[in-house]
C-alpha cells in the first residue's frame, strides 16, 4: 500500500537502549528502492536535515518504488555532539559496516540498519556533512568493490547527485573487522556511494539544499521521479587523499579551501606553544585542497588536509 510510514527501529547494546528513525515512502506505482542513510556521523547536520526535508518532499502518489531514510544512524552521536566516533563505545560507524548483531553499540545499530533499510535497495547513499572540525569542498566519494557492473552505477549514481569532485582513495584507512557503509553496500551487491556536504557543525541552509538536490537527482536518475535533475556542476573524478602535518603543535593553514596547489608549495605553518615556527608544510604533490582542518590543535602526524588529483599523479 502506498504512502508514507515513519518507525523507529529498537534494540539494545552495553546496557543502552538503541533507537533509529526510519522513514519509509511507498510510492503508487512500483519501481526501485532508495536508501538515504544519513546522520552516520552525529554532527553532521546539512545531511541530516536534507534527509528529513527530502523525505517530507515527496509525494507517494507520484513516487515510481519506495524510500527509506534513516536521518540519524546514531542518536547518541546526534545528541552527544559528537565527533566522528560514537560515545557509547568509541568506535566510528562509517568503519563497521555492515555491522554485527553480537557486537558493540555501533555494531548493532548498523547491523540493524543495514539488514532493515539498506539490503535490498537499488541505491545507497551513505551522506555526511563534514565533521564538527573541518571545512570541505562538497565531494561524492566511490568505495572498492570488485564488481565492475555495481562500480558503474554506482558511479552513475554519484555523478547524478551533482557535486563539484567525486574521488576515490588511493589509499583508504581500512580496519579488519569492517568497512564504511558504501563498500559494504557495494560488496552485497549494491550500488552506493558516499555524498559529502557541510561541515563545522553548522546547520547550513547552503549545504543542506546541496544534499536535497542531489536526493532528487538520484531519484530522478533512478526513474523513481518523473522530473528533471539539477546540474550545477561539471563534476571532477579524481583520486583522493589525507595530508598530515609531522610534529605536534598550532596549525596555521596558508591555503584556502578550493585552492589548487603545486608540488612544493608552503601550504601550512606549526608553531609551539610559544609561537616559535616549528615546521613548515609544503604540497607534496600538485592537488585541490577539499577539506581543511580548520582547529588549530595538532596531534603529532595529525591529518590537516584532504585533497584531489588527478590519476595520473
Ligand atoms: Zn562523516
Amino acid at each position: 500500500m502506498s504512502g508514507r510510514t515513519t518507525t523507529v527501529l529498537t534494540g539494545a547494546a552495553d546496557g543502552h537502549e538503541i533507537r533509529v528513525p526510519l522513514i519509509e515512502i511507498e510510492g503508487e506505482i512500483d519501481g526501485p528502492t532508495l536508501a538515504i542513510i544519513a546522520g552516520v556521523h552525529g554532527s553532521e547536520y546539512p545531511g541530516i536535515l536534507a534527509a528529513i526535508d527530502f523525505s517530507r518532499s515527496i509525494d507517494p502518489a507520484v513516487l515510481k518504488g519506495r524510500i527509506r531514510v534513516v536521518p540519524i544512524l546514531t542518536e547518541t552521536a546526534f545528541y552527544g555532539r559528537a565527533e566522528a566516533v560514537c560515545p557509547i563505545d568509541g568506535k566510528n560507524p562509517n568503519r563497521v559496516f555492515p555491522g554485527d548483531p553480537n557486537g558493540t553499540y555501533t555494531d548493532v545499530v548498523n547491523h540493524l540498519v543495514f539488514e532493515r533499510a539498506v539490503r535490498g535497495s537499488d541505491c545507497v547513499i551513505n551522506v555526511h556533512g563534514g565533521d564538527i572540525f573541518e571545512a570541505l569542498v562538497p565531494y561524492g566519494g566511490l568505495g572498492e568493490c570488485d564488481d565492475q557492473s555495481v562500480t558503474d552505477r554506482s558511479r552513475e549514481l554519484a555523478l547524478a547527485y551533482d557535486l563539484p569532485f567525486l574521488v576515490t582513495f588511493a589509499n583508504k584507512s581500512s580496519v579488519s573487522y569492517g568497512y564504511d557503509l558504501n563498500t559494504a553496500a557495494n560488496r552485497a551487491g549494491i550500488p552506493a556511494f558516499l555524498a559529502e556536504a557541510g561541515g563545522n557543525g553548522l546547520p547550513s541552509e547552503e549545504f543542506t539544499a546541496v544534499h536535497f538536490k542531489g536526493m532528487r537527482n538520484v531519484a530522478c536518475a533512478m526513474g523513481m521521479l518523473d522530473e528533471e535533475p539539477v546540474r550545477d556542476h561539471q563534476t571532477r573524478e579524481t583520486k583522493s587523499g589525507f595530508w598530515r602535518i609531522g610534529k605536534e603543535g598550532i596549525f596555521e593553514p596558508l591555503v584556502q579551501l578550493g585552492d589548487e596547489v603545486t608540488e612544493g608549495q608552503e601550504i601550512g605553518v606549526l608553531t609551539d606553544w610559544f609561537g616559535d615556527p616549528i615546521e613548515i608544510m609544503t604540497a607534496p604533490h600538485d592537488a585541490w585542497i577539499i577539506a581543511i582542518v580548520t582547529t588549530p590543535a595538532a596531534k603529532a602526524n595529525a591529518i590537516v588536509y584532504q585533497v584531489a588529483y588527478a590519476e595520473t599523479e
